[in-house]
């Protein structure tokens, strides 16, 4: 158990206008703060250079100010765990990565996407994508040549039951090897993958709880491995229910008539679109 004072945070990434999915999670993770007379950090998650965007990033802010959102640390007001942008954070990310390589947790994988789908005899399709089949898993954990152009893999612990209690959703187990599989730490492309970079700035900015959407409860057994590895302390977690549209469709960020941007634009008050995120 975490007896820290409590710090929360806000994690959007600005690939897109904030729609009143993402603003529901963060109402709870708001209200569950404030609950515990805490700290809410915002984060601009803008590691991906490729997706994010610097206009949607000023959005965001823009957008969950509006709304009601405060917040005490962050990329525009500042704070004793910045910089709050990940694209300011590599050397953060960049000295667990030398840590999980020092400790033989990772290794360089060269197969593409394609590559994982042809050696897959059952493909596990959908939002998880494949279970990469071990191809390039080195057969002595350590032994490996770094590798150029690679995506480095961490190697789970196959058969190992991954267990957590969620706040939201209650006990939670995932096995290792079978729901999921060796995920990238570092892209090819050299830039930290999610799992890396939101595990490292949740233990650098000393967050003692993760509100987030349901869609990463498989995510939260990965970045558990993680946290062991790197020899840091896993916060508590709190998934949310996700908010589906009419027709049972996921919100996405495509959903752009449900972004608090075009509601505002129509002329909606923070209070209805408040309403509106309770309804879901
Ligand atoms: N930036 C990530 C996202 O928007 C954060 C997810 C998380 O809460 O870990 O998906």
């Amino acid at each position: 158990m975490n007896s820290a004072p409590y710090r929360g945070r806000l994690a959007p990434s600005p690939t897109g206008h904030l729609h009143i999915g993402h603003a529901r999670t963060f109402w709870i993770a708001q209200q569950r703060a404030e609950a515990a007379g805490g700290v809410l950090v915002l984060r601009n998650d803008d590691i991906d250079a490729v997706r994010a965007k610097m206009a949607f990033a000023e959005a965001m802010i823009e957008d969950l100010r509006w709304l009601g959102f405060r917040w005490q640390e962050g990329p525009d007001c500042g704070g004793p765990f910045g910089p709050y942008a990940q694209s300011q954070r590599r050397l953060f990310y960049e000295a667990a990565f030398k840590r999980l390589q020092a400790g033989g947790w990772i290794y360089p994988c060269h197969c593409t996407r394609k590559d994982v789908r042809q050696a897959v005899s059952a493909p596990h399709a959908g939002e998880e994508g494949l279970i990469y089949p071990g191809t390039c898993r080195p057969i002595a954990p350590g032994a490996v040549l770094p590798g150029e152009k690679a995506n480095w893999r961490f190697r789970v612990p196959d058969g190992e039951g991954i267990e957590f209690v969620d706040g939201g959703f209650g006990p939670q187990r995932f096995v290792a090897g079978r729901d999921f599989g060796d995920f990238v730490v570092w892209r090819h492309d050299d830039v930290p993958a999610y799992q890396l970079s939101v595990v490292v700035d949740d233990a650098a900015m000393g967050i003692t709880e993760v509100v987030r959407g349901a869609d990463l409860l498989l995510s939260t057994a990965r970045q558990l491995l993680l946290y062991r590895a790197l020899g840091c302390p896993a916060p508590a977690f709190y998934h949310c229910p996700l908010i589906c549209d009419a027709s049972g469709v996921r919100l996405a960020k495509r959903h752009d008539a449900l972004s608090l941007r075009a509601m505002r634009e129509q002329g909606a008050t923070p209070e209805e679109v408040r309403a509106k995120m309770g309804e879901g």
